[in-house]
């Protein structure tokens, strides 16, 4: 079986770090990206310390130029589209200044903003990726999605990141349907609630634990599902 090569963004910390680490520990080799090239040589200089192969890449998703770079890299096996902001919260300057998290009151701007990494990032990198997938006749993609973007469970707050989350999820069904035949699985994973910078300290799940699924989905059989949505490697409603 050839070595497969698994691109993570947002990779410098919190899921997309411990994605990338536990993917290298199943002797994938693994491409660390983050908007900060310094960081991401960090992360990647503590994955070597682990004896796992791991290249950095400078990447911000919302840079169509950023993105257009990734073609240096050659195909890509597996791309996990983690990267994302949570556009509501205070220390981000684009949303600074809002205090509640209603939609009430978050401004339209913070919904682009949201829409922008979490939604249009995945699309761009999807878009880069995918063709080089095509032409190995493999490829497992995974959007890092949540809860907060179920349309079952939709309630009030967050509008920024549900909305963009909700859009991811409808993206993984249009991939998966558009690259079903061709070898190459797409699907949304939850996490769960996991200690991040994004979760909290009061969060349930450590971020190994939150990893496992994001895993799962990266590495999921030939005959494994598509665009489905998980938690717990357990099929969710959208
Ligand atoms: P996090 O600790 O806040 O990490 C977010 C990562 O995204 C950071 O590496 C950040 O880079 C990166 N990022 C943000 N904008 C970017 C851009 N334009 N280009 C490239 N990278 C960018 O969050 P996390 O908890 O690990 O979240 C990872 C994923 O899990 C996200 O998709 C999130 O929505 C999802 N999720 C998390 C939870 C949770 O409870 N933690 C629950 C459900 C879903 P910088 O360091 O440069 O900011």
């Amino acid at each position: 079986m050839p070595i497969r090569t698994a691109l993570v963004t947002g990779a410098n910390r919190g899921l997309g770090f411990e994605t990338a680490r536990q993917l290298g520990h199943l002797g994938l080799r693994v491409v660390v990206t983050a908007r900060d090239a310094d960081r991401a040589e960090a992360a990647a200089e503590r994955l070597r310390g682990q004896a796992i192969s791991v290249v950095a890449h400078q990447l911000d998703v919302s840079s169509e130029e950023s993105c257009a770079r990734l073609a240096a890299l050659g195909p890509i096996d597996v791309l996990v589209n983690n990267a994302a902001v949570m556009a509501e919260s205070a220390e981000n300057p684009l949303a600074a200044g809002l205090l509640s998290r209603s939609a009430l009151d978050v401004a339209p701007n913070a919904l682009l903003a949201a829409f922008e990494t979490n939604t249009l990032g995945a699309y761009r990198v999807t878009q880069a990726l995918a063709p080089g997938m095509r032409s190995l006749g493999y490829g497992r993609i995974v959007n890092v999605s949540s809860g907060l973007g179920q349309l079952q469970d939709m309630g009030g707050g967050y509008p920024a990141y549900r909305v963009s989350k909700a859009g991811l999820n409808a993206l993984t069904r249009i991939f998966a349907s558009e690259l079903r035949s061709q070898g190459i699985l797409v699907n949304a994973v939850c996490p769960g609630w996991v200690q991040t910078e994004m979760g909290g300290p009061q969060a349930q799940l450590t971020p190994e634990q939150g990893a496992e699924t994001i895993v799962w989905a990266a590495t999921l059989p030939d005959d494994g599902p598509t665009g489905g949505f998980f938690r717990n490697k357990q099929a969710i409603p959208w």
